[in-house]
């Protein structure tokens, strides 16, 4: 009996019930009174109704030009030209489709297929990077998603509808942002049909992968656990729309060039078409067709829907030297912009670009292997630079191999 009397006596919050002496404040209204708690629960609960519901932009406003998207892409990525020129169009294309409303068919019924990207190229030549680079110039919603980690629904792993709740996380959860942004899709060779691909050991089947992948990547609607995780039943799902979803997918297909010089090889012999000469034998992967891909493992439907196939080149020592110092935010530049910011000048001589480069090839490690490598050298300079006062810094040959050296990298070590 006395507890009621104190329920009566204490003031309480009307939506959890705790009394005052539970909360850490207590609001009061004119015949009852809500704790500072769930004045915050429920400012989030309105928040997050009005972001999913609030409606997006329907256009893209930034929609450039293939050759102005080119010439950006251009600023950030060294070289492969093919691949970015073919990317600006796609990508073009996908966006005026969408800003046209000719994505479902329109009033005279013509309705424009979307064209996803596929990019066959080694690792680290500039394959993620070039996805980035455009969701940043359009501003959409960008993710990028390993198809190694994806499993079929069932097996332990990622279920394929993980990759649309990464992209709504980046949409910060407004569902019409995230039905226009784009998905990178790496190591999509990695996922290949095992019996056509005897370099494959773990398969919980990879066609299995395939086919979830293929109902996000022909366009439809999918039930999308909001924060990630397994489906389960009683959990709340989102619905996602993936026909305006632009997909990239990225892989390496290592020894994909044995089935080109293959079917080359038919051909000549064959129809005479393309004659033996011609063949750019250093760079086979130029000739990848449909028909390579599906000889990899890759089964024919996801082909289907990754009509644009382009190639990246290997890059050689010419391109990583260009990757050092010509992009916007190049390493050289950044470590330049850091000691400048310290008020010191960074001299570099120019043989340690060199030995940069050079490390790097022989360490098979691609531009990837660049920041490393960079890192190896400086950081001593970055140690001592701030507290010394000198107004330059000298890079020298010297310095840099022997810091290469000592940081045990014995290909320096000639
Ligand atoms: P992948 O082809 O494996 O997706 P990435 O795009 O992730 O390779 O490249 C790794 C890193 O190497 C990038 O972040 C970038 O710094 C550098 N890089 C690779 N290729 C290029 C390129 N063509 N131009 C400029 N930088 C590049």
């Amino acid at each position: 009996m006395a507890k009621g009397r104190n329920y009566k006596e204490e003031r309480h919050c009307v939506f959890c019930g705790r009394s005052e002496s539970e909360v850490p404040l207590l609001l009061q209204g004119l015949d009852s009174a809500i704790c500072s708690d769930c004045v915050k629960l429920c400012y989030d609960y309105v928040a997050n109704l009005e972001k999913a519901s609030s409606p997006a932009p329907d256009k893209i406003s930034k929609l450039m030009k293939p050759k102005e998207i080119k010439e950006y892409l251009d600023q950030y990525v060294i070289g492969q030209d093919r691949a970015k020129k073919l990317l600006s169009v796609a990508v073009y294309n996908h966006y005026k489709r969408i800003n046209n409303n000719l994505a479902s068919s329109g009033a005279d019924d013509l309705e424009l297929e979307k064209s996803n990207i596929l990019m066959v190229g080694p690792t680290g030549t500039g394959k993620t990077l070039m996805a980035k680079t455009i969701a940043k110039l359009l501003e959409v919603p960008f993710t990028i998603v390993d198809a190694t980690v994806l499993t079929e629904a069932g097996y332990v792993g990622e279920d394929v509808e993980s990759i649309l709740s990464r992209l709504l996380q980046e949409a910060d959860y407004n569902v019409r942002l995230a039905e226009r942004g784009i998905v990178f899709i790496d190591e999509i060779d990695k996922i290949a049909r095992k019996s056509d691909n005897p370099s494959i050991t773990r398969d919980v089947s990879g066609e299995g992968v395939q086919q979830a992948l293929l109902k996000l990547l022909e366009g439809s609607v999918v039930n999308v656990p909001p924060k990630g995780g397994r489906k389960h039943p009683e959990q709340e799902f989102v619905q996602v729309n993936t026909q305006n979803i632009l997909f990239i997918c990225g892989g390496a297909f290592e020894g994909i060039e044995r089935s080109i010089a293959q079917r080359l090889n038919t051909q000549v012999i064959g129809y005479g078409s393309i004659h033996r000469q011609q063949v750019d034998k250093n760079n086979l992967l130029r000739y990848v067709s449909a028909q390579d891909l599906r000889s990899y493992g890759l089964i024919p439907e996801i082909i289907g829907r990754l009509p644009v196939v382009t190639y990246l080149d290997q890059l050689d020592k010419a391109a990583l030297l260009r990757i050092l110092t010509e992009p916007k935010n190049a390493i050289i530049r950044q470590y330049e912009k850091m000691f400048e910011l310290d008020g010191l000048k960074l001299a570099i001589e120019p043989g340690v670009l060199d030995l940069i480069v050079d490390t790097a090839i022989e360490n098979k490690l691609g531009a990837r292997g660049l920041r490393a490598i960079c890192e190896r050298i400086m950081t001593d300079a970055m140690y001592e630079a701030p507290s010394s006062r000198k107004k330059t810094f000298d890079l020298t040959v010297e310095y840099a191999r022997a810091h290469l050296a000592e940081a045990g990298d014995d290909a320096s070590r000639q």
